[in-house]
């Protein structure tokens, strides 16, 4: 059987992961060695892509974009964009274009990655996954992929529940499907323990960094 085995990492940006950053997760940073690990070149990946999420300054999933009146955490409302109405939970300001805040983390090793994959650029539409957006508009991913001949896909990033929960469950659609739990970190553990049951029910392998699947990426002749 074909074995194409490409790496996709999830939104590994300080606003997401680095302390002193407004939406940063606490302790996520711990799951830097382990990617940094599966990026020094001793696997062999047929393609490495890195997705960063990427907005407007004025983006529809930021609560300050919605008036000058205070916004609860977890507030969700309804929007209407290209002729679709759809839910958007509201979020702090993040990954805007241009400030640091949007830049990988300074430790992730970016020598190897193939592609450097934007989403979310449209202000009227969040995009989770690296796929397609929340209105299912296609980020150009799998053509990337089937460009490649990919077979098998690896997900790490962050966060396991939102943004990397979203690409697995599209990269099931087309691919085996791995998530490397060492790689991947929760927003939450309630939310976490919710992620890995629907990852079970779309028939996502959760595997540990010393999976025998990826001790075959590192063996392969490529
Ligand atoms: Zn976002």
């Amino acid at each position: 059987m074909a074995f194409h085995p490409a790496l996709i990492i999830v939104d590994v940006q300080n606003d997401f992961i680095t302390p002193g950053f407004t939406g940063h997760i606490p302790g996520a940073t711990k799951i830097l060695p382990f990617i940094n690990q599966l990026l020094d070149g001793s696997y062999k990946w047929d393609y490495i892509v890195a997705t960063k999420d990427l907005h407007p300054a004025d983006h529809v999933s930021f609560r300050a974009s919605h008036g000058p009146t205070v916004i609860p955490k977890g507030t969700v409302i309804d929007v209407h964009a290209y002729g679709k109405t759809y839910r958007q939970q509201l979020w702090s300001t993040h990954c805007v274009n241009g400030t640091v805040g949007a830049e990988f983390h300074p430790d992730l090793n970016m020598d190897k990655v193939d592609y450097i994959l934007p989403k979310g650029m449209d202000t009227l539409v969040e995009s989770y996954s690296g796929f397609y957006d929340v209105i299912g508009r296609d980020n150009g991913l799998k053509k990337i992929l089937d460009d490649r001949n990919i077979t098998h896909v690896f997900v790490v990033g962050v966060a396991g529940d939102i943004c990397v929960r979203d690409t697995a469950l599209h990269a099931r659609e087309h691919y085996s499907t791995y998530v490397i739990n060492d790689g991947i970190f929760m927003s939450t553990a309630e939310a976490g323990q919710i992620t890995l049951r629907e990852f079970d029910d779309a028939g996502i392998s959760v595997i540990k960094i010393n999976d025998p699947m990826l001790e075959s990426v590192k063996n392969r002749t490529k």
